[in-house]
């Protein structure tokens, strides 16, 4: 096998859109390139289903996150399939080969001493008598001032920090303000990497890449170390050794690129230390531009401090039209018109093929 290339994982909470859809043509043409030319490639992708807003959204509509997560895969399976894309697996973050690699990882980073516990202070709503990880706070953005952005990132600078850090937070359930309260949380030491994710980046990335500076200045800024677990109640695998902490959700999920690898490696009689451990393929991941800090810092960083093989290339998507993406009635229209060529198209393929073969 020459190249595993992967789409980014598709959240289990909504539907497939159209930053979906020109991301997945685009790197199903890039798979079917390559293996036209002989360079034997094969496309994985997966539902990303953990973290808050699954929990959110199943709390809203009275199911489980399980059900909401299966209902979500089958969707996004049948409208992936109208357009004729072609992967080798299409799989999800919450399956037994992709818990068994992000315990694996995590003992292989416990092992080679990036793993910490500290005492931190978390928001707690004393109304709900809970604590409010990620999406069960809101405030106004630390870094640009948006109003009603979520405890995680702002969806309008794309900055990612700590939901204490939100100015004027509320409880997104009952709406009263959050207390603080101390509790141990299990660090990632994302620090010990500067040095060697800067030259990863500059080998990467070429200096015309716009992103490129704006990468390096975030490792120059300094690199805080990462915390990669939650409280109970959260929907997620539990990490090995606690009895109420989970992984946060973007630790497990660029995992599901490997967990894919597994399960179709199991299905195929291949191994999948393969491709990630031993590195006998090249690695390509599409992204869009919105999940750049997660792709080029934490997941090579993970799997560097892990022992695993790196990606040979990220390659990024642009924002088309954000609003555009957003907007229901033209995903549905772009999705129907899109849907309609991709058939015609794929039936005029088949004849052209008839006629030369
Ligand atoms: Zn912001
Ligand atoms: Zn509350």
């Amino acid at each position: 096998m020459k190249n595993l290339i992967t789409s980014a994982l598709i959240y289990a909470n909504g539907e497939v859109h159209l930053g979906h859809l020109v991301e997945y043509i685009q790197t199903d043409i890039f798979t079917r390139a390559n293996n036209l030319i002989g360079n034997k490639s094969i496309y994985l992708s997966a539902d990303d289903t953990h973290g808050t807003p699954i929990q959110i959204k199943a709390e809203s509509l009275k199911i489980t996150p399980e059900e909401l997560i299966k209902k979500a895969y089958n969707d996004h399976v049948e409208t992936l399939k109208k357009f004729n894309i072609n992967f080798a697996t299409y799989h999800s973050t919450n399956s037994e080969e992709n818990r068994e690699i992000a315990y694996m990882i995590y003992e292989n980073l416990k092992n080679n001493g990036y793993i910490y516990t500290k005492e931190v202070e978390i928001t707690y709503c004393e109304h709900c008598k809970r604590f409010l990880p990620d999406r069960y706070v809101k405030g106004i953005c630390p870094r640009c001032n948006a109003p009603d952005q979520y405890g995680d990132n702002c969806e309008h600078c794309n900055a990612t920090y700590e939901p204490i850090d939100l100015i004027e937070p509320y409880c997104i359930i009952c709406g009263n303000k959050p207390i603080l309260k101390k509790s141990e949380q299990i660090f990632f030491k994302l620090s010990a990497f500067s040095d060697k994710l800067k030259d990863y980046i500059q080998k990467i990335t070429s200096p015309k890449d716009s992103y490129r500076n704006y990468l390096i200045n975030w490792i120059n800024e300094g690199l805080k170390d990462w915390e990669i677990s939650r409280d109970a109640p959260y929907f997620g695998f539990l990490i090995p050794g606690t009895k109420d902490k989970y992984f946060y959700v973007w630790y497990d999920a660029p995992i599901g690129y490997i967990g894919t690898t597994k399960k179709y490696c199991d299905d195929n009689n291949l191994n999948w230390k393969d491709f990630w451990i031993d590195g006998k393929a090249d690695i390509y991941h599409f992204i869009g531009k919105d999940i750049i800090y997660h792709h080029f810092l934490f997941w090579p960083a993970i799997l560097m401090g892990a022992g695993f093989s790196l990606q040979k290339k990220i390659k990024r998507n642009f924002y088309y039209c954000k609003r555009l993406f957003k907007n229901k009635y033209w995903t549905w229209l772009f999705k129907n018109l899109l849907c309609k060529l991709t058939f015609i198209f794929n039936k005029w393929f088949q004849l052209f093929r008839l006629w030369f073969y």
